[in-house]
């Protein structure tokens, strides 16, 4: 009996200390940016020649491929230890398997956008049309429901016409898009987030290496949107050191949050290129290779 009184009340006690413990000397989030999606939009210099307009020092967070059983609470606990939001690029086969966590992360103040049902590979570009968008609608579908509580009794939306998303953000697994998916995201308002900078850590190595190698990145450019992985060890393990450096160096979160009309964008730098294409482009050799004999 008094080992479960004990377990009843240190977490409520954590959850108080934690929410009232949001002064000076946390990273905090420093302002909320409304980002309209009408008529569409595509963001982030990896893959898109437009941003958020951001000032000097001032970064926006995002994390993709969860929810994770594994990792995603200690990011969460990070998170909520800064007083920092964020938004999640959640998988919705993954929302649909962990449905608690999913609406964890909406409870304690993130977003919770779009990145497809199965995250298919090698990526949506190598699908066909139908399927693709069959694989998107689904993911949106489990997002709205599971996290947001829509309700979908009377039959689930057969189009994205039909569904009225909370956070209609989206983010491309391996940032392949096609042009017939960019227009019907633009025809159903729905935006379209690359990233500026990231972190490389869909590669495994260990949270200082990873901490060197954003750090060092962020330092030579002095802001911008900001991809993570929560699903990964190591950038959980990572992400409390991150935050502090952010503080350390004089660093800001922005988070951002849906808003109407068209987004307000900044151009890319003269000379600009996308990065992604590159990377997109040689997976396609993979596919048209013939299966290995036997
Ligand atoms: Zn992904």
């Amino acid at each position: 009996m008094k080992i479960s009184v004990v377990f009843l009340i240190l977490p409520l006690f954590a959850g108080a200390a934690k929410a009232a413990d949001c002064g000076p000397d946390k990273l905090g989030t420093s302002r909320i940016v409304e980002v309209g999606t009408q008529g569409g939009l595509a963001v982030g210099f990896k893959t898109y020649p437009k941003e958020i307009p951001l000032a000097d020092h001032e970064v926006i967070l995002t994390f993709d491929d969860g929810p994770e059983v594994a990792t995603t609470p200690q990011i969460l606990e990070a998170l909520a230890a800064e007083c920092v939001r964020v938004t999640f690029f959640d998988i919705g086969r993954k929302v649909e398997a962990t449905p608690e966590l999913a609406r964890r992360e909406a409870a304690e103040g993130h977003n919770v956008a779009h990145h497809t049902f199965t995250h298919p590979q090698p990526t949506l570009r190598y699908m066909g049309d139908r399927e693709a968008r069959a694989d998107i609608l689904r993911g949106m579908i489990a997002v709205e429901r599971i996290v947001y509580g829509a309700d979908f009794s009377a039959g689930e939306p057969k189009d994205l016409s039909g569904l009225k998303l909370h956070a209609p953000f989206f983010r491309f697994p391996g940032f392949a898009d096609t042009a017939d998916l960019k227009s019907w995201f633009a025809a159903n308002n729905v935006g379209i987030f690359s990233t500026d900078l990231w972190a490389s850590d869909w590669i495994e190595m260990t949270p200082q290496v990873e901490l060197n190698l954003i750090m060092a990145r962020l330092e030579a450019v002095k802001r911008g949107m900001i991809l993570l992985h929560d699903n990964h060890q190591w950038t959980a393990d990572m992400l409390p050191h991150f935050l502090r450096e952010l503080k350390l160096r004089g660093y800001h979160v922005v988070h951002m949050v849906a808003g109407p009309g068209p987004g307000v964008t900044v151009d890319a730098p003269p000379g600009w290129v996308s990065e992604t294409e590159r990377t997109i482009d040689r997976l396609k050799p993979r596919l048209t290779k013939p299966p290995p004999p036997g």
